[in-house]
């Protein structure tokens, strides 16, 4: 016999804990269906950069915040230093956030216990019910979503919402395409400790083959490292020696930091793109990594996919509350046209942005260094410039302005 929910969630991740809590305070109730549940709450190589309106999202969450402050590391300046030529001086430009009236542009949190703290308040809730397992299949009928797991249960719901990343089965069985596109980098992540204090600012090196990222961590002597190379060189590197390592990575950074020893090992994550044609299905909904794959650079992805988060949970909620079927087609399409505009803006800008910085290009690279000169000569352009990478102009739902749902 099936067992019956309001939503089933599929994929505990980040974005998929986020909604099932989201949803599950207002009284819905919530299946989540995840194979791979976080065991600690250990630190390990990979953080997220968030900016302020998604730290609204998450703190919305009940419970959350307070298990995480101690981690989350205030952003208040971001630095670029472009090195992509051989000059004495590298072009460097800062944006400290008070100069836009913040004091802040948010926080970097470290992946592992974001997720953990995330999880064992989903598991805490009356409302929801965590099956640890696979999602198998996926069927839907005008009134009902039907998933068998791994383990041969059966589960239906109104929706059912995938969350279970760039392979995502559920975006599989629901029929809907997608465009990607392989870079030749690979991204190296890591946490450093260094000599000489961050504070509290986040740098970016432009280079070439891609950026290098030096975000800043709770003990002021402590960053999280994302290195991007190509292939060959990405390679060359994650066969170093720790020490090897440690002086490539100032050599890099150019003594930016002072002296850097590794606190955690190297990890590598291989870069593309990848955009959904659709965000829904029959009784189906998509959301973050599912939707959309993005570089890291500029620290967008899961920005963006609880942008996707806050707006399902408020359209979903607001569909509720009027007694009306969360599942419904005008309810998924109402989500996919609150979507697009900011989820395909994002991604092809961040594409184009992971391309200007990675270029070996002479007139690519002349034109990037004559735009951050421009940016830090014109202050209003700057302005304008740290507004716009902060939050997006669209689709400002009332999570992300830090209201209540
Ligand atoms: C090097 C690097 C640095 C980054 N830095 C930043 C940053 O600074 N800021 C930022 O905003 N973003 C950043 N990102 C992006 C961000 O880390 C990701 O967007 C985010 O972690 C993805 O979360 P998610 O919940 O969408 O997906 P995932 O974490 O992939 O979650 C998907 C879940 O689905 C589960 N699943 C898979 N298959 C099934 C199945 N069949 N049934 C059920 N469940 C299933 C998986 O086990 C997993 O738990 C970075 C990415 C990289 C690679």
């Amino acid at each position: 016999m099936s067992k019956q929910t309001d939503i089933i969630i599929s994929g505990g991740g980040v974005a998929g804990l986020c909604l099932a809590l989201l949803c599950a305070q207002q009284g819905l109730k919530i299946a989540v269906i995840e194979p791979y549940p976080p065991k600690s709450a250990e630190i390990t190589s990979r953080t997220v950069a968030l900016m302020n309106s998604s730290l609204n999202i998450i703190k919305a969450v009940d419970g959350l915040w307070p298990k995480i402050e101690s981690i989350a590391t205030p952003m208040e300046q971001m630095r670029i230093i472009d090195i992509s030529r051989a000059v004495k001086e590298p072009l460097r430009v800062e944006f400290p956030a008070h100069e836009i009236g913040l004091e802040q542009f948010g926080c970097n949190i470290p992946n592992v216990p974001l997720r953990y703290h995330l999880y064992e308040l989903a598991k805490a809730h009356n409302n929801i019910e965590i099956y640890t397992g696979a999602l198998s299949t996926y069927e839907s009928d005008l009134h009902h979503a039907k998933v068998s797991l791994e383990d041969g249960s059966v589960l239906t719901a109104k929706l059912l919402v995938g969350a279970d990343g760039r392979s995502s089965k559920v975006r599989l069985d629901a029929g809907v395409e997608v465009e990607r596109f392989d870079y030749d980098q690979i991204a190296i992540t890591c946490i450093i400790n260094h000599s000489l204090a961050h504070e509290n600012t986040s740098t970016e090196f432009h280079k070439p083959y891609g950026p290098l990222a030096l975000v800043p961590l709770s003990d002021g002597h402590q960053s999280s490292v994302v290195w991007v190379e190509n292939k060959e060189r990405a390679e060359a590197i994650l066969r170093m020696k720790k020490s090897e390592f440690e002086q490539a990575l100032n050599d890099k950074s150019q003594g930016l930091l002072g002296a850097i020893t590794l606190e955690t090992g190297l990890e590598s994550w291989p870069l593309s793109t990848m955009r959904a044609k659709r965000y829904v299905g029959e009784r189906c909904a998509l959301i973050a990594e599912t939707l959309h794959v993005m570089s890291p650079v500029t620290a967008q992805g899961l920005n963006l996919s609880l942008r996707d988060v806050a707006a399902l949970a408020e359209v979903l909620i607001d569909q509720a509350r009027l007694g009306l079927d969360i599942g419904s087609d005008t309810c998924l399409k109402a989500y996919e046209k609150r979507r697009r505009l900011d989820i395909n803006s994002r991604v092809m800008g961040v594409d184009h942005m992971n391309r200007a910085v990675s270029s070996q290009n002479k007139i690519v690279k002349d034109m990037r260094r004559i735009g951050l000169r421009t940016l830090e000569t014109i202050p209003a352009l700057k302005h304008f410039a740290m507004h716009v990478g902060l939050a997006p102009q669209m689709d400002q739902g009332r999570l992300m302005r830090g209201e209540g749902l």
